[in-house]
């Protein structure tokens, strides 16, 4: 016999029920399998401007299949068990944007994406400080009024694991400062730089972690793996994503399977 959570309910709201009902009083092992139940993480998209030609299609397809888009605040209240995440959850995230200069291309796609009524994530390269270049940052201040989620993605947008904790903490925990003096609002996530956040093979480098969790970051950001959080996970939680495929196509087929990534 097994009990689905439904991804409307939170777990406090589940639990809740469970431990209300005659079935929650005869069998109490039923909650604790369900406090052990990985999260899932919402499929997440890794888009970059060289991807823009394929945005349009992709977020029909997303709206066609009935998706919602959720940032990573939307991802850690569910977690926490505060808030419901929409029975299908998408997190759109948009890397390389940066505090010195303001690509353009930039713009376009977070108009197309506003234009089916989602939000999404950028991925923000903090070179330059707000006291720097106010302007570039007053323009990024109006993304997250508009709705946007602003997260680091490190300040050089450098290769983490080379780099000493010296290094790291100017990558994670400067650039997150900048983020939350520039926009007025903190940051929640590390993008990783080129997902690479391992020391060797699939073994994390735990240093990106702890300066992360100095930065009061919930999440850290990669590629690979990192589709469920365990129930013994800690923030930072890893998460992942995927690319854009070739077309929109192959994008929907991996959006789709997305859990099937171990
Ligand atoms: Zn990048």
């Amino acid at each position: 016999m097994t009990i689905r959570r439904s991804s409307q309910m939170t777990r406090r709201a589940f639990l809740g029920m469970l431990g209300g009902s005659a079935l929650g009083a005869v069998l109490p092992n039923l909650i604790s399998s369900a406090e052990n139940t990985p999260f899932r993480v919402p499929p997440t998209l890794m888009f970059h401007t060289k991807d823009r030609w394929k945005m349009p299609r992709i977020l029909a397809w997303l709206r066609d299949e009935g998706y919602e888009s959720v940032g990573y605040a939307d991802v850690l209240s569910a977690l926490e068990g505060k808030s419901a995440l929409p029975e299908k959850p998408v997190t759109l995230t948009i890397d390389d944007i940066a505090s010195n200069y303001i690509q353009p291309y930039f713009l376009a796609m977070a108009d197309e994406v506003e234009k089916v009524g989602y939000r999404g994530v950028f991925g923000v390269v903090t070179r330059h400080s707000p006291t720097r270049n106010p302007k570039v940052w007053a323009q990024l201040r109006e993304l997250v009024e508009r709705g946007w989620e602003l997260d680091t993605h490190t300040t050089h947008h450098s290769l983490l694991p080379p780099l000493s904790v010296a290094d790291l903490r100017e990558e994670i925990v400067e650039s997150a400062q900048w983020i939350a003096e520039g926009t007025g609002r903190a940051p929640l996530t590390l993008i990783v730089p080129y997902g690479a956040v391992y020391k060797r093979g699939r073994e994390f480098d735990p240093r990106i972690f702890e300066v992360a969790a100095e930065a009061n970051l919930a999440f850290v950001v990669g590629i690979v793996g990192g589709r469920f959080i365990g129930a013994e996970s800690s923030a930072p939680h890893y998460v992942g994503r995927v690319g854009i495929g070739t077309d929109h196509v192959q994008t929907a087929w991996w959006i789709e399977h997305f859990h099937r990534e171990s």
